[in-house]
């Protein structure tokens, strides 16, 4: 695609800092870029990455500022089109002073995303990779990071593209087959079809399956804190945190709602949710929270079950009435609270007994002095850390993706189903073609006339 205007923004964000860098991309960039400095090496006189030192000045002839600028040219640059960059000191003033110079030599002011989108259209990157730029720009710690740059870098991409061009292939030949509907031939081997829609289905549950750790890694991995009231869940939320962020209260009942609070550990995002204490109550307002608590619990990863040392019995009718409220898929740590008000026989007399309900080991904890929070986090830590990708393994993490992958699914396995039942081969195509667009929709590559397309390219029918 190329595109005729020239975009211009700041590319650093605004406010005090020594640069800022303006980004200019488009067919005039070294024009406008020229047209407004002043530098002994004009930058159409210079290669691509080479910069060069220059002077802007305001219209009325004084000085604005002494500036580096940097030429990349098309396609080597970011969007794929000629592209200035110009650093100049990060005032205010000084920055909306050339952005003014340049719109008046017919450059437009670029729109959110702008640059990236050219990128995209330009064919510097396909559209998982697009998003993997917003990810990336927005990875708070190692993990988000990791993934966002897997992505980025494509592997992803190159995976749904070979699955893609395979499924393509078939329904090039499918689409051939309704050409030549009235003398009922078959092109597509329906054995390989079948064989080959039921691997893509697997490679899609597959990175369906993934999201849901992708997403916990890019977003905070859910770990909700239950326990009966007063058992000391806001006061372990605060001391993870290490500030008083959970009303802490000797009332029962007092986290009344839901409460999120994100804590990095060892490189990875720990959305904890300190939940309203789970127990009988006919208080309306307790109930909703009570109800929120619930959904929270199905949502979390990691479920940190909170139990009062100082009410044994109560603490083992929790853990007995707890289990159909917890999924296998979840990790569960169970923790004994307020440990610093009992002696360890007594504490090991708790254990046993609890340990008749629970098989998994019980951390013994004092939210308040921060006893046991060491093998808290290292527990969470080594859950974070099994969450990530290991080298070559595809992780989705993106919502978008997710939902067409989820599309992509259902179209296969109707494909399945037609072809289970002989179907005739245009209802099969037309749920191949649903797959494709969905897959496709992913990367940005499709066009409606793909399918099409691919008919020419491969058979050369010729007319
Ligand atoms: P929640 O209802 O489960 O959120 O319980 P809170 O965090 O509000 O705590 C209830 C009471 O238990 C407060 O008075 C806390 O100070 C106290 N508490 C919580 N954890 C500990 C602990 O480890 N040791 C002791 N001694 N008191 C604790």
């Amino acid at each position: 695609m190329k595109y005729t205007t020239t975009i211009i923004a700041p590319a650093t964000v605004p406010g005090t800092g020594a640069i800022c860098v303006i980004r200019i991309s488009g067919p005039r960039a070294l024009e406008a870029a020229d047209a407004i400095l002043r530098s002994n090496r004009p930058l159409s006189s210079l290669k691509g990455y080479c910069s060069t030192f220059g002077s802007i000045y305001c219209p009325d002839g004084k000085l604005l500022d002494e500036v580096v600028a940097t030429v990349f040219r098309a396609p080597h640059s970011y969007t794929g089109e000629d592209s200035v960059e110009i650093s100049c000191h990060s005032s205010k003033y000084i920055v909306e002073q050339v952005l003014s110079l340049l719109l008046a030599q017919g450059c437009t002011l670029a729109g959110p995303g702008e640059f990236t989108q050219r990128a995209f259209l330009c064919g510097k990157m396909d559209l998982a990779q697009a998003e993997a730029v917003a990810d990336l720009i927005g990875a708070q710690n190692a993990a988000s990071h990791r993934l966002a740059m897997s992505q980025l870098k494509g592997g992803y991409s190159l995976e749904l593209r070979s699955m893609r061009e395979e499924m393509l292939r078939l329904a090039s030949l499918m689409e051939l087959e309704l050409d030549f509907s009235e003398e009922d031939v078959e092109f597509a081997d329906r054995q390989r079809l079948l064989s080959l829609v039921e691997d893509c289905a697997a490679h899609c549950e597959k990175l369906l399956h993934s999201f849901k750790a992708g997403n916990a890694l890019k977003n905070g991995i859910p770990v909700a804190i239950i326990g009966a009231p007063n058992a000391g869940k806001s006061t372990l939320l605060n001391s993870l945190l290490g500030e008083e962020r959970a009303l802490v209260c000797d009332v029962a009942g007092t986290t009344r709602d839901t409460i999120e609070e994100t804590l990095d550990i060892a490189g990875a995002a720990f959305r904890f949710i300190d939940t309203a204490g789970l127990h009988q109550t006919s208080d309306q307002v307790e109930l909703l929270g009570i109800e929120r608590t619930h959904r929270k619990l199905s949502e979390a990863l990691v479920v940190i079950v909170l139990l009062d040392a100082t009410t044994p019995n109560e603490a083992v009718g929790f853990v007995s009435s707890l289990s159909s409220s917890l999924s296998d898929e979840q990790m569960v740590i169970y923790a004994l609270n307020k440990c610093d008000l009992l002696t360890s026989d007594d504490l090991n007399k708790i254990v046993t007994t609890l340990n008749i309900f629970v098989k998994s080991p019980i951390l013994q904890l004092s939210a308040k002095n921060g006893l046991g929070l060491d093998d808290l986090k290292g527990q969470l830590s080594d859950f974070g850390s099994k969450l990530l990708p290991s080298e070559g393994q595809t992780v989705i993490s993106n919502l978008r993706h997710a939902e067409e992958l989820s599309q992509t699914l259902e179209a296969l396995l109707q494909v399945r189903q037609q072809l289970n039942s002989s179907a005739p081969s245009d209802l099969v195509a037309e749920d191949l073609r649903c797959a494709l667009t969905h897959l496709g929709s992913i990367t940005g590559d499709f066009t409606p006339d793909e399918v099409l397309g691919n008919i020419f390219k491969n058979f050369c029918i010729g007319k």
